[in-house]
């Protein structure tokens, strides 16, 4: 579960001046929910989930996720943190010279050799083999993950492909693929079929579903596109001027659309 508690959020606008970016933040999204932000643009809703990945520091309250406060979290296990949360964005920020393979393979590379953790293997076994063993199983373990990434995301005859040469939606299954190559338990999306068409979204939209189906990872949608929220969300949360002024099933919240802001941005949905 993810507890955000009084979360506020301030930036130095020039000198002595600051600028309110979420203030007094409540919410809890729980494991396996597809939980929708929605808000006007320069609502706060980016900041907001760069905050549940530490990307921005929180200036004051607390995240806690599944009993840990990560705003106490530095160092090493900020790593590890990053490893349990990923995210997609917009523009699906691969990395245009490697291949399909080399871009899901990205957060999985080997860096040091003390960070080898090959499944199944004991600690005595684990000692016996030498340096080149190592490395051959785990680039083996690497590959054998990226053809279950490429099958989960449907791209395995395009896996040599570079991305220039990839359609928006392959490129965001791409950055899904990829965002999910370490089991995440959180999947962050900040407007992932934002510039995608409708077709392409709902495809999108499916692929989400069905890996919070299967994997059971919670994901976090914001998005404009109302009909995304509709689609997939079981829950929602309307950010407007750094505050949350709804937040519920998203039937619930689509209906009783009391506050003016909710009855902006749905408007005419339901
Ligand atoms: P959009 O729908 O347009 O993406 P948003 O709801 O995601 O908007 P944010 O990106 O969270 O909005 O920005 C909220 C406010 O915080 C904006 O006024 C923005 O200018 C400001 N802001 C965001 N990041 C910074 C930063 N690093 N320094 C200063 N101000 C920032
Ligand atoms: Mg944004």
């Amino acid at each position: 579960m993810i507890q955000v508690k009084e979360l506020t959020k301030e930036f130095k606008n020039g000198k002595n001046r600051k600028l309110t970016v979420l203030n007094n933040i409540n919410l809890e999204i729980e494991d396996g929910d597809i939980f929708g932000i929605i808000g006007m643009s320069g609502a706060g809703k980016s900041t907001l989930i760069r905050c549940i990945n530490l990307l921005e520091r929180p200036t004051r309250g607390h995240i806690i996720i599944d009993g840990t406060d990560i705003t106490e979290v530095r160092g090493k296990n900020l790593h590890a943190l990053r490893k349990n949360i990923g995210m997609i964005f917009q523009n699906f920020n691969l990395l245009m010279q490697k291949n399909v393979r080399k871009n899901i393979a990205f957060g999985l590379e080997i860096t040091k050799l003390k960070d080898f953790k090959i499944p199944g293997m004991n600690a005595e076994n684990y000692k016996k083999l030498n340096y080149f063993q190592k490395r051959k199983a785990k680039k083996a373990e690497i590959n054998k993950r990226v053809d279950e990434l490429l099958e989960l995301v449907d791209l395995r005859e395009k896996e040599y492909y570079y991305p220039a040469k990839l359609s928006g939606g392959q490129r965001q299954r791409v950055a899904i693929a990829r965002a999910l190559a370490t089991r995440p338990s959180i999947l962050l999306c900040d407007e992932a079929t934002s510039a995608l068409d409708s077709k392409t979204t709902d495809s999108i939209l499916k692929l989400l579903k069905r890996i919070n189906e299967e994997t059971k990872v919670t994901i976090i949608v914001i998005t404009h596109e109302m009909n995304v929220v509709q689609k997939i969300c079981n829950k929602v949360a309307v950010i407007d001027k750094s505050e949350i002024v709804a937040c519920g099933y998203t039937e619930d919240v689509f209906q009783n659309n009391s506050s003016e802001i909710v009855r902006n941005l749905v408007g005419g949905i339901m």
